[in-house]
Formats: structure tokens, sequence, C-alpha cells
């Protein structure tokens, strides 16, 4: 095609409202054998609603459209606006509802979304937002999404965890086994960060190494890491992170190694220590 035709192209697009981006695309577009189509917001553009609620909770419909409008009204996905609008037939404020504060929103793209609502974790979204979260499908969810995709609707899953102390702390806990484990006990390691985690994978402390997952979050996270165990194998942890706690009935190489013991192996006494640690130094959490 000559420049002219492709002048003559793009500008007939524009006038019909297809904005043509130069002569390649236009070129390009000639070729085109095959198309993928986004389907919410793009095939389907009318505007989504509410057709059915099931809970699967003993709790009433207004306590949970409050917690679910008050994570979706921070998404601007189609489904969140649907839901966020359905939400307010239950409010007395329905004209200009307030909806209680979200903490910590995170909207995973193609999956959805999660807040913290009045202490509560809240995940809005498909089966893989909830496997990511390590949540387990009920039978019946899993029945009730079957008989929504039959009838063409989207089924959206909502799930609610409380939160733990430590996390309203703002401390995230993480679990590890050290069936891997290689130590010599005997050598005694120098305090050190012996610790090393990068922002999106994985936390590694002196062989224990921590999967991130979506419900684990390193991002933006300057850690300062305590580790709690009991055994000799927690030694050389229990040196190298920031704080060691052991609890008091562990082994006598682990009580040597930490920086506070557990006197009365209770393990909520993690929290009494942090919490102590806090009051003295007035830390701002
Ligand atoms: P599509 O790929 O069809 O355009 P999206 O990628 O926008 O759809 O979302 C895919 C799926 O993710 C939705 O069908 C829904 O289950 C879930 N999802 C995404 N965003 C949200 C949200 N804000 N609230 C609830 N579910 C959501
Ligand atoms: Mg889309």
């Amino acid at each position: 095609a000559t420049p002219t035709a492709v002048m003559v192209g793009t500008g007939v697009g524009a006038s019909q409202g297809v904005l043509i981006k130069g002569g390649q695309a236009l070129e390009r577009a000639h070729k085109v054998n095959c198309i993928v189509f986004d389907k919410t917001g793009t095939l389907t553009m009318g505007k989504p609603v509410v057709v059915k609620t099931k809970l699967l909770k003993n709790m009433v419909l207004r306590e949970f459209y409050e917690l679910v409008a008050a994570t979706e009204v921070n998404s601007e996905h189609p489904l969140a606006k649907a839901i966020v609008e359905y939400a307010k037939k239950f409010r007395d404020d329905e004209e200009n509802p307030v909806w209680p504060e979200a903490h910590d929103f995170v909207s995973i793209t193609g999956n959805g979304v999660r807040a913290t609502v009045n202490r509560r974790e809240i995940m809005v979204g498909n089966k893989n937002l909830m496997s990511d979260y390590k949540i387990t499908i009920s039978a019946d969810a899993e029945e009730l999404l079957a008989e929504a995709e039959e009838m063409a609707h989207t089924g959206i899953l909502v799930a609610r965890e409380a939160i733990s102390i430590l996390k309203s702390m703002n401390i995230k806990s993480i679990m590890v086994t050290g069936d891997n484990w290689e130590l010599n006990p005997s050598k005694k390691q120098r305090k050190s960060k012996n610790y090393r985690y990068d922002k999106s994978s994985t936390v590694t402390i002196s062989g224990y190494k921590i999967e991130n997952d979506k419900s684990n979050d390193f991002a933006g996270w300057g850690p300062c890491l305590a580790m709690v165990g009991d055994g000799v194998n927690d030694s050389p942890a229990l040196v190298a992170a920031d704080v060691g706690m052991v609890i008091g009935a562990g082994t006598d190489i682990a009580i040597e190694a930490a920086d506070i013991v557990l006197m009365k192996s209770n393990l909520e006494d993690v929290i009494t220590a942090i919490d102590l640690s806090r009051k003295t130094f007035s830390r701002i959490r």
C-alpha cells in the first residue's frame, strides 16, 4: 500500500471511531487469523448483577455484605462494582454507604481481591484465589460453583478468617520443619544476620528455607526475624535470627543459643516477650 493509502485507511478508521496507531498496525491487522477474547469486561460488556447469594457459614446477609463490600469497594473490576451495588441494599445508609475501613487491600489480577476488615481477612474471588491463600473449598461450595457455571453465571467465593494476635501485631508467622537438616551443633556461630530473604520469593535461615506464597507476602518487608525453637537442630537458626527464642523445656544447646528463654514453655509468651519489648521501647507498630 502507498503511504497515501495508509493515510486514507487510518483516516477512515478514525472517522469510524477506530484509532489505528500508524501504518504498521494497519498492515498487520490484515494478516490476523486468530483472535483471543478476554471475557469479563470485554465480551460481557453489560453490567453484571448479583443474582444469588448462598451463605455456607452462620452469619447474616447484612454483615456478610458489609465485609465483602468494604473489600470490593477498592476494586475497579465490573464484578466488584456489581457486588458493592448489591450490598447497598442491606444498608440503612443505602444512598451513601460508609463501609468499614479495609486495610492491606490486595488485588490479584484475574483471581480476585483480599483485604483486612474488622480484624478479619476477607478473600473474594475464584478458586485460584482460594488456593493461593490455601483455603480449601467445601463440597457445598464446589457444587454451587458448578451450578453457577451451568447457568453461565460467574460464581464468586468469599472466605473470611479471623486474624491471629501475631498478625494483628503486624508480625508474619511462618512454620518451618527441619526435615532436611544438616547441622553441627558443636560449631558455635557468632551472632550475625545469617539469614537472607529476597523480596518476592524466599527467606532462608540457616538451612531452613521458607517459600513465599501470597499469604506470606514479603514484598516491601524489611524483616526483623525471630526464631522460636526447642531442639538442637534449631540452634543455628536461633543464633542466626535477630532474636532467638527457646522453649524453656528445650535442649541445653538450644537454650544457650537463644536470646530469650520462655521459661514456662508456653508459646503464648512469644507475644508476652514482644509486647514487653514494644512497651519498653515504645515502638509504634
Ligand atoms: P476475564 O479474564 O474473564 O476478563 P478477569 O480476569 O477480570 O476476567 O477476572 C477473572 C475472574 O477473577 C473473575 O471471573 C472472578 O472470578 C475473579 N475476580 C477478578 N476480580 C475480582 C473481584 N474484584 N472480585 C471478585 N472476583 C474477582
Ligand atoms: Mg477483563
